[in-house]
């Protein structure tokens, strides 16, 4: 424990922001440093607990007390190690992830919790100025191959622990560039793009190859990999969208989230947004833009508070979000006590930014004009019941509140409901759970192909950067048994944290 009285005389404050005036004008990140001084302090708050609950809220089962002392103690060496013995992106979840660990650290009964991801994201990025990062030698390769279908963070994580337990590993990606969501989907002023080529970089030197334009089941045959692969991982994500099929969907003007946000992904990289439609997904004909328009954002999480963010930095001239969910309570309640996941209010950077945020509400109609452009949108608001948990159960319209508001951009960001299944799955012929997602169990990873796993939301379902990294890793573990005939040299992430904390 770096300082018995840490949690006493220190508060919670994360960094500052560059300002939201100077912020909606440009796609950069906009999260400032701590001074060395507030990092200490920080990291001073840790009370090292006993039983450190934050560790169990982490899904990689971070070694967090371990490693908040190291940083108290300027040993940013340690810090690094114990971080990265158990998340190989540090510098993606230090960004971007919404940080269950802090939601499970015991500070927070009555107090504010450590501020755990900045934590994190302090000690990748000045492990990275030390040069402390530098690409792994593989001392012996098992001369077996793996090709892992899907370059999102699970299968970057696959592929860099199945690379570490010595096997060739070859990542098959149909966009341009690899990354998965992160690289198009979440945009770059919450993470930039260079901080992905950089860990892509370091692995292509530690001996991982990545074949991009490669969209196996279309322009990548199927067959050719089963022959020529030892194993297969399939990390393909959760990429059909949850549609909203209300009269005049099919307006000039509603479009998907990913339609739009992969766009300025594209942009932003200088890549035009229309190219390459023949191999990759998402790519439209025209270009969607907000600039000057009424934008109605419908679906309340992570990807409709992205799309808030990408519209006010195209200057639409108002940003409205929906939920058809009540507003959640400010801070915990009976029903949702510490350490469980608080369903609270949530105010994302891209929110601070401005947008009116409309809960209890639903759309019933896309209205156009006459040359099928949308202008309009009728909604209605919605009564909520709670169920005995304090759950919103059950809704009816509110009679009289129908109405028509103006709006000629709407996104539809209401999520992902299963993995695509033409192409790679269907060739490969295989089974699906009763959500649709690629059937595996979290024990195994492996599906009811031989030498085929799975792993990330092509197998959960749509999820964290956090678990997808995490899924990877297990995965990764399951192949190396698979592929030696027994025990792996991969570590589990207990395994970890009993020779880390003990
Ligand atoms: C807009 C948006 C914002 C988000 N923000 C956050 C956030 O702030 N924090 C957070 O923790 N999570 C966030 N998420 C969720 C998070 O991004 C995902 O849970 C995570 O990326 C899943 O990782 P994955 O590797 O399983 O799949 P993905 O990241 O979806 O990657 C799958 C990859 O597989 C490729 N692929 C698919 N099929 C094939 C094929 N046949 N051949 C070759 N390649 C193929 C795809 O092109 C894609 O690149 C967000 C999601 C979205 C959509
Ligand atoms: S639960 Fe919070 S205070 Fe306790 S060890 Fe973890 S981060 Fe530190």
């Amino acid at each position: 424990m770096g300082k018995p009285t840490g949690f006493l005389e220190f508060t919670r404050e994360l960094p500052s922001k560059r300002s939201v005036e100077e912020r909606v004008n440009d796609y950069k990140e906009f999260v400032n440093r701590y001074s060395d001084e507030k990092l200490n302090q920080q990291s001073a708050r840790c009370m090292n607990c006993g039983v450190p609950f934050c560790h169990n809220g982490c899904p990689l089962g971070n070694v967090i007390p371990e490693f908040n002392d190291a940083v108290y103690n300027k040993e940013w060496k340690d810090a690094y190690d114990i971080l990265t013995s158990t998340n190989n992106f540090p510098e993606f979840t230090g960004r971007i992830c919404p940080a269950p660990c802090e939601s499970a650290c015991v500070l927070g009964i009555n107090q504010p919790a450590i501020a755990i991801e900045e934590i994190e994201k302090h000690i990748i990025e000045i492990a990275f100025e030390k040069n402390f990062v530098q690409p792994k030698k593989i001392n012996k390769r098992t001369g077996k191959k793996v090709a892992v279908v899907g370059s999102g963070p699970a299968g970057l994580a696959a592929a860099a622990q199945l690379n570490y337990a010595g096997h060739s590993v070859t990542v098959f990606e149909r966009d341009d560039q690899p990354g998965g969501l992160l690289r198009y989907g979440i945009p770059d002023f919450k993470l930039e793009k260079w901080v992905i080529d950089r860990r892509v970089k370091l692995m292509e030197e530690e001996g991982v190859t990545f074949k991009c334009n490669a969209n196996v089941g279309v322009n990548v045959n199927v067959n050719d990999l089963l022959r020529e692969y030892h194993a297969i991982v399939l990390a393909g994500g959760s990429t059909v969208p949850r549609d909203l099929n209300v009269p005049g969907r099919e307006l000039k003007g509603v479009y998907f989230a990913m339609q739009f946000l992969k766009q300025q992904n594209k942009r932003n990289a200088n890549i035009d947004p229309l190219a390459n439609a023949a191999v990759e997904s998402n790519i439209l004909a025209e270009e969607v833009l907000a600039t000057g328009k009424n934008v109605v954002v419908i679906g309340g999480g992570d990807t409709g508070s992205d799309c808030v963010g990408t519209s006010n930095r195209h200057k639409a001239k108002s940003v409205t979000q929906f939920e058809l969910m009540p507003m959640p309570p400010t801070s915990r309640t009976q029903f949702m006590p510490w350490p469980t996941y608080p369903m609270t209010l949530k105010t994302s950077s891209s929110h601070e930014e401005g947008a009116d945020r409309k809960w209890a509400i639903a759309t019933k109609e896309f209205i156009g004009d006459e040359n099928g452009n949308l202008k309009a949108i009728k909604v209605v608001d919605l009564e909520w019941k709670s169920a005995e948990d304090g759950r919103p159960a059950s809704f009816v319209e509110r009679a009289g509140s129908e109405r028509i508001m103006p709006c000629e951009l709407a996104l539809l960001a209401m999520g992902f409901v299963n993995p695509q299944y033409a192409g790679l799955l269907e060739q490969l012929g295989v089974e699906l759970d009763e959500r649709k997602n690629v059937k595996a169990t979290e024990k195994e990873y492996k599906t009811n192909i031989n030498k085929v796993f799975t792993a990330g939301d092509m197998r959960r379902g749509q999820s964290l950067v956090v678990w997808a990294i995490s899924e990877g890793r297990e995965c990764a573990r399951k192949v190396d048994e698979f592929l030696s005939g027994g025990l792996s040299v991969l570590e589990t992430k207990d395994q970890t944290a009993a020779a880390l904390m003990f």
